[in-house]
């Protein structure tokens, strides 16, 4: 596939082709006939995988070069991400005439106002482009394509209001593009209470269907240890990565592990230990010295190890986009993988919210296990009662949460 097989015009392709983008990567491919058409996009990918391009593209196709008014706004977290995007809109614009002014603050405003008097696309970090708004030094009546990029980060960092003024500012009549690394729930409650015909689009969450398989046990918790070490058992000599969502279940879980059976082949990697020492984990555990990691969330994010064949989720994570991360360590690279993940009453709620997103996940029957001793820390009670057995029911909402 190469960028003139998606209707983009000659200039724009000669222009991508001088910076050696000659084919359109998967979320390029995705998203740029529907920006083309004039939907509102969501679009998710991870880092790297070109999303600045599967927006500056069309974008620049729609640009009417006649009128010098600001046509475009885009939002982004930070100035370098700001600047970087302005600069790939300058490049992929080489053949046109179109005037690209990039507004962050910590610099003098005056330059500024003078570059956005002319120009059809506006690239700015939330503060700074609130205040220009507000000033009326951002003419925003004739914008008529808003980008959010990193919407997730502009999440994170607390822009949210910041960004929600913006939009408000805009004209009624207008394109949305959201672009993110990553996706939340409240992210697409974000995106969705601002456009009504939002078109979704998800690749590179590692999760190919064919060679990703997904299930779940629902287990009581107190077998589920019992459960985990049966499973890795199986495993044999493939990798597997077993998450917890906090780092005393993870000492926990790896302090038992290695009672039972595992001992010199299971490691914990979390943010509690050293830098040196969590080097050293992932160093001997991509050389393959030990086969089970037991990691959190934070320490396993973006871990890059080809031959993981299995991921187990011990606690099932808060938010969905945890769960997509963490099932993305594994089927790398074309290889089959399998996410399993271990429901007790306590998880699910947020295997409710991960659900919804209509992931092909299977449910597997408990096999006969026999229950295993399992030594808690001293903060840690035992369970004193017994209650009577839960069990998932799909048609439940476990909360009060909704998309
Ligand atoms: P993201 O925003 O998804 O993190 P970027 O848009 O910053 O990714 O792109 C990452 C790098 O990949 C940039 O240097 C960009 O020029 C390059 N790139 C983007 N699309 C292509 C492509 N189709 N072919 C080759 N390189 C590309
Ligand atoms: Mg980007």
């Amino acid at each position: 596939m190469k960028f003139s097989d998606l209707n983009i015009e000659q200039k724009i392709v000669e222009a991508l082709s001088i910076y050696g983008l000659e084919e359109p990567t998967e979320i390029q491919i995705e998203t740029i006939p529907l920006i083309q058409k004039g939907f509102d996009v969501i679009g998710q990918s991870k880092t790297g995988s070109g999303k600045t391009a599967a927006f500056a593209v069309p974008i620049l196709e729609k640009i009417d070069e006649r009128i010098t008014k600001p046509q475009v706004l885009v939002l982004s977290p930070t100035r370098e991400l700001a600047q970087q995007i302005a600069e790939e809109f300058v490049k992929f614009s080489r053949f046109m005439r179109v005037n690209i002014a990039c507004i962050y603050g910590g610099v003098s405003l005056d330059p500024q106002i003078r570059k956005l008097r002319k120009a059809h696309i506006v690239v700015g970090t939330p503060g700074r482009t609130l205040d220009h708004i507000r000033r009326e030094t951002l003419d925003l009546r004739n914008i008529k394509i808003f980008v959010l990029d990193e919407i997730d980060r502009m999440l994170d960092m607390g822009f949210i209001e910041d960004v929600e003024t913006a939009i408000r500012a805009l004209p009624e009549e207008k394109q949305m593009l959201f672009f993110g690394a990553t996706l939340s729930n409240d992210i697409l409650k974000l995106a969705n209470r601002f456009s009504n015909n939002l078109e979704f689009v998800q690749t590179e969450t590692h999760v190919s269907d064919s060679l990703l398989k997904q299930s779940y046990f629902e287990v009581d918790f107190r077998k589920k240890f019992s459960l985990l070490v049966h499973l890795l058992k199986k495993t044999g000599k493939d990798k597997a990565i077993v998450f917890c969502n906090t780092r005393r279940e993870v000492d926990l879980i790896t302090k038992n592990l290695q009672n039972n059976g595992l001992s010199g082949k299971v490691s914990a990697l979390h943010g509690g230990l050293s830098q040196a020492r969590r080097n050293s984990v992932i160093r001997d555990f991509h050389a393959g010295r030990f086969k089970v990691l037991v990691a959190t969330d934070v320490a396993g994010r973006g871990l890059d190890i080809d031959d993981v064949s299995h991921i187990v989720n011990y606690d099932i994570p808060q938010n969905p986009e945890d769960y997509i991360n963490r099932i993305g360590r594994t089927a790398r690279a074309g290889a089959e993988g399998e996410a399993i993940s271990l429901l007790s009453e306590r998880d699910f709620d947020s295997f409710q919210r991960i659900m919804i997103h209509d992931l092909p996940i299977e449910k597997l029957e408990v096999p006969k296990i026999k229950r295993l001793r399992f030594e808690r820390d001293s903060y840690n009670k035992r369970p004193r009662k017994k209650k009577a057995p839960q069990t998932m029911n799909e048609n439940k909402i476990y909360s009060s949460y909704c998309l």
